[in-house]
C-alpha cells in the first residue's frame, strides 16, 4: 500500500496554478501561420539594436562569461532618456520577473493580490505562486474600473497590478484614474502599474505611472523591451520604484537575469528613436484602419474595443462565434488569439500586423463573417 504521507506533493497553491498560455505560431498540422498571437513587433528590430546583439554575440568570450548582474551601462542608458536615478531602475528578465518579483517580496499565503477582470493573465500565477489569493474586480465595459478595484480592496491586499494601457483588452485608464485609484490605496500596498505598452501612447495619453513611481513609495512600474522594440526573444524588462522597493526586490531576483547580448540590444535600443517612432506610427495608423474595417461590420455583430495598444480586441456577438471565426482565420493563415481561458470566450485579440498581414486579416475576417 502506498504511503500517502510519503509522497511528494506540490503545495496547493501550485497546484491550483493553470500555467501560462503563450501565444501561437502554427496550426494543430504544424503549419506555420502569420503570427498575430502575441503583440509583437511586426516591423522586426530595429537595425542598431540588431548590430549591437550581433557585436555583442560575436565576442570571443559571450557565451564562457556572466553577463553584467548589475545591467549597468543599460541602467545607466534608461536613467540618461527619462532622467531617472540609476539606482532606483531594475533590470528584469522581461517585465514577467519584475512582476512576479513584486508578489514575491510584499505578498504571501493569506494575503490578496488585487487587478481587474480581464487583466494580464501573468498577475494570476504571480499570485498563486507565493500562496496569495487573487482578487479580481469587475470591469465596466472591458475598462479598468477605479471604484470596482477600490471596493475590492481589504486589510489583507498586498499588491494592485495594473496594466495601463491594459492587455488583452486594449484600454487605457486616465492619468486622473491612476491618481484616483493610487489616492484610495492604502500606503502598505504596492501599486505596480504595469506599462508594457506604454511607448505607444501619445503624450497627452500618459498616465501618470512614472511621475507617481518618481516621487511616491509605494508605486512601482515597469517596461518592456518585448513589444515597441522588438526584442522579445531576449528577455528584458525594467522597473522604476523607492530606492526602498528596489532593494527589496534586488533581494529574490536571479544573479544573471538579463543575457548579455540582450543588454546590448537594449542599450542600443533606447538610443533608436526613429525605429520606436516608425513603429508607433504604423501601429496608429493600420490599428485604426483595422478599427474602422471591424466597426464597420457592426450590423454583423461585429464590436471593436476601444485601444491604445498595438491589438484590438474584438468581439463577435452575431450569428458566427468568436471560436468559429478563430478557426475559419487559421485555415485562411491568420493565428490570432481566442480567449476562453481568460473569461473571454466571444472574443479574439489580434495584434496590428504589417500593412499586407491587417489587410489580409481583415478580409479573411470578412470570409469568415460571410460577408
Ligand atoms: C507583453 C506584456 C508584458 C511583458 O512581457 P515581457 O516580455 O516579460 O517583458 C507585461 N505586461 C503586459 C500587460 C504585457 O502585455
Amino acid at each position: 500500500m502506498t504511503d500517502t504521507t510519503q509522497m511528494l506533493t506540490p503545495k496547493p497553491w501550485i497546484s491550483g496554478i493553470a500555467p501560462y498560455v503563450p501565444g501561437k505560431s502554427a496550426g494543430a498540422d504544424g503549419r506555420p501561420l502569420i503570427k498575430l498571437s502575441a503583440n509583437e513587433n511586426p516591423l522586426g528590430t530595429g537595425e542598431k539594436a540588431r548590430a549591437a546583439f550581433a557585436a555583442a554575440q560575436a565576442a570571443p568570450d559571450a557565451l564562457s562569461r556572466y553577463p553584467d548582474p548589475g545591467s549597468v551601462e543599460l541602467r545607466a542608458v534608461i536613467a540618461a532618456k527619462f532622467g531617472l536615478d540609476p539606482a532606483r531602475i531594475i533590470c528584469g528578465n522581461g517585465s514577467d520577473e519584475l512582476l512576479h518579483l513584486a508578489a514575491g517580496t510584499y505578498a504571501g499565503v493569506g494575503d490578496e493580490i488585487l487587478y481587474v477582470r480581464y487583466g494580464f493573465a501573468v498577475y494570476e500565477i504571480a499570485a498563486r505562486r507565493v500562496g496569495a489569493v487573487p482578487v479580481e474586480a469587475d470591469d465596466r465595459d472591458y475598462a479598468t474600473d477605479v471604484d470596482a478595484l477600490l471596493a475590492a480592496v481589504t486589510e489583507r491586499t498586498r499588491v494592485v497590478y495594473l496594466a495601463n494601457p491594459n492587455n488583452p483588452t486594449g484600454t487605457l485608464a486616465s492619468k486622473d484614474e491612476v491618481a484616483r485609484l493610487y489616492a484610495g490605496l492604502p500606503k502598505d500596498v504596492l501599486f505596480v502599474i504595469d506599462q508594457a505598452y506604454s511607448e505607444y501612447l501619445t503624450d497627452a495619453e500618459d498616465d501618470g505611472g512614472l511621475e507617481l513611481a518618481k516621487t511616491q513609495p509605494n508605486v512601482i512600474i515597469t517596461r518592456t523591451f518585448s513589444k515597441i522594440h522588438g526584442l522579445a526573444a531576449e528577455r528584458i524588462g525594467w522597473g522604476y520604484a523607492s530606492a526602498d522597493v528596489i532593494s527589496a526586490l534586488h533581494r529574490i531576483r536571479l544573479p544573471f537575469n538579463v543575457t548579455r547580448a540582450g543588454q546590448a540590444a537594449a542599450i542600443a535600443a533606447i538610443g533608436d528613436e526613429e525605429f520606436v517612432t516608425a513603429s508607433r506610427e504604423h501601429n496608429a495608423k493600420w490599428r485604426s484602419w483595422l478599427a474602422d474595417e471591424l466597426e464597420s461590420l457592426g450590423n454583423h455583430g461585429v464590436r471593436v474595443v476601444p485601444s491604445a495598444c498595438n491589438f484590438l480586441l474584438v468581439l463577435f456577438e452575431g450569428d458566427v462565434s468568436a471560436e468559429t471565426v478563430y478557426n475559419r482565420l487559421m485555415e485562411a493563415g491568420y493565428i490570432v488569439r481566442w480567449l476562453p481561458g481568460q473569461g473571454l470566450p466571444g472574443a479574439l485579440r489580434m495584434t496590428i500586423g504589417t500593412e499586407d498581414e491587417t489587410r489580409g486579416l481583415a478580409a479573411a475576417i470578412r470570409a469568415a463573417l460571410n460577408v
